[in-house]
């Protein structure tokens, strides 16, 4: 028997004595074997704490080499690892919690009493690890124990992860993702984007969500390579660290904040093999100034949680700016008609649906739901909405449920809000659809201005030069700042929820 995530990425690396994560809140070299065996004193503690193959573990903490050592414990013994977002209130994580039915609950020491009340209710059991991973009722109990642990079998089919969606379409979503959709995902990526044992990531994400979690942390275990793990993205520890890696995996603001250093430069980054952009749209112009600035040319990819990577822009090959690259191998991808369900021809908009490995089993407590989006040949309706070019790169438009349709258009928010930020004085724009008694819906576009005052018929014009009479805004509104939620992406739900009056 055997444990295929547990063999495929930490067993094979036991026992070897060079750096693994280079813990810069402690300031320590953590080796593979060490790493293992603080995972293996995890793996007891949580079983002594009476946790069963295929019982769901909750963790709301701070990122530390510990915390990935709670991941790999999880995994070695067969428990589902749910990590939650930091940022979450206490009202938050009790629907995460009871909607998961976690039996046990580690949090930081400072969350200890709040964090209590929820465990107490749903008879959970509660453990603490301090923002450092070096100290708390979890930390401390893993110091008796063995740092051996009779990894627990699982199949491909097993549930290794509970991920929560980010919410920015509605409430979070726990996605169900098996040993296999992990494995693969990671074994793909390390392939196409030629990771080895010889390269060194700055890890500056958060390790709760896909990207930083199973994304960059699965393709280091999977080829052996240094973790240099950065507790958040700061810009002076980023730009001194970057002449000693290789990689760095970011979203796109990432890049953007790079670029707005002037020490950022080709020199910095002459050491550097691969920068990889995704989660959220990468803006063409950023894709072109970050390679007149260093030479080099930010690769983008496309997932999600559901899913893990789906697409990338090839290593090799040309990186195409504004585009998600190709389908990644075993994945397969189309665009299909959202009414009909029909295969589109290239170059049409419709709905991204993908089928692979890599895709969930379903969602969690939603049969429903899972009903609707899964469908039974395998094909995942993403959301999405996107075109395949006629040389095989995908582009994403937007998601389905920000299509405006007015008067029977359909009218593609992106395609407003590029040109809206082009504008003077806009600093950024999120184009909403809202009920219109003529037309069903209608075109408002919100704009946050970046200190200038905003000329708004100028705007106007500048879109009457450039779109069609039916994607005119009916109306442009300034506020202060876009709704985002904890991942930093645009709540366009709560902004049709506040205009929905406008036209009634
Ligand atoms: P929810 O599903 O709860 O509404 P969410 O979809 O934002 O939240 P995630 O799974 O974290 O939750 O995000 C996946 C989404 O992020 C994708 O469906 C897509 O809309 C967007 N995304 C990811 N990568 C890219 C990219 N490179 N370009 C554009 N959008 C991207
Ligand atoms: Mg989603």
């Amino acid at each position: 028997m055997s444990n295929p995530l547990y063999d495929g990425l930490f067993a094979v690396h036991k026992g070897k004595q060079t750096t693994f994560i280079f813990d810069s809140l402690n300031n320590i070299n953590v080796s593979y074997d060490a790493f293992l065996k603080q995972a293996s004193q995890y793996a007891n503690v949580i079983t002594l704490q009476g946790l069963q193959p295929g019982d769901c573990l909750a963790a709301q903490v701070g990122k530390s080499v510990s915390t990935l050592a709670l991941y790999a414990a999880c995994v070695q013994a067969g428990v589902v690892y749910l990590p939650l977002n930091t940022a979450y209130t206490f009202s938050e994580i009790e629907y995460f919690v009871k909607d998961s039915e976690a039996k046990l609950i580690v949090c930081s020491p400072e969350s200890e009493k709040g964090m209590g009340i929820i465990a107490a209710q749903y008879t959970a059991r509660l453990m603490t690890q301090s923002d450092d991973g070096l100290s708390g009722s979890l930390f401390h109990a893993s110091q008796g124990v063995p740092t051996e642990f009779s990894t627990v079998d699982r199949t491909h089919d097993d549930i290794a992860s509970f991920l929560y969606t980010s919410g920015t379409t509605g409430r979070s979503k726990g996605a169900m993702l098996t040993q296999q959709n992990l494995l693969s995902n990671c074994e793909v990526l390390k392939e196409v984007w030629e990771f080895t044992e010889d390269d060194v990531l700055l890890h500056a994400l958060p390790i709760f969500h896909i990207h930083g979690l199973f994304v960059a942390v699965n393709i280091a275990l999977k080829s052996g390579a240094k973790i240099l793990l950065e507790p958040s993205f700061n810009l002076d520890r980023v730009i001194a660290l970057l002449p000693n890696v290789t990689t760095l995996m970011g979203v796109p603001t990432f890049y953007t904040r790079l670029l707005s250093d002037e020490r950022f430069n080709r020199d910095l980054t002459k050491n550097m093999r691969l920068f990889v952009s995704g989660s959220a749209p990468l803006l063409p112009e950023t894709h072109i100034q970050f390679e007149q600035r260093t030479g080099h040319r930010i690769l983008e990819r496309y997932g999600m949680t559901e899913t893990n990577m789906n697409t990338s822009n090839p290593y090799h090959g040309e990186r195409r700016a504004g585009t998600v690259g190709f389908p990644l191998p075993n994945v397969e991808l189309k665009i299909t008609d959202p009414t009909t369900g029909e295969t589109l021809p290239n170059g049409d908009i419709g709905q991204i649906e993908v089928r692979g490995p890599n895709v969930f089993k379903g969602y969690w407590n939603m049969p429903e739901k899972t009903a609707e989006e899964l469908r039974s040949n395998g094909f995942f309706i993403t959301g999405d909405l996107g075109l395949i070019d006629k040389d095989g790169y995908v582009s994403i438009v937007g998601r389905n449920k920000d299509l405006i349709i007015s008067g029977g258009y359909n009218i593609y928010p992106k395609e407003i809000e590029l040109i809206l930020d082009e504008q003077v004085g806009v600093l950024e724009s999120a184009v909403i659809g809202v009920p219109h008694p003529d037309f069903g819906e209608t075109v408002v576009g919100v704009l946050v201005a970046n200190g200038d005052s905003l000329d708004l018929e100028k705007i106007q014009l500048a879109i009457k030069d450039n779109l069609a009479r039916f994607k005119h805004p009916r109306q442009l509104v300034v506020i202060n700042a876009l709704p985002r939620n904890t991942m930093g992406k645009v709540q366009k739900n709560i902004l049709r929820e506040e205009y929905k009056q406008l036209f009634k």
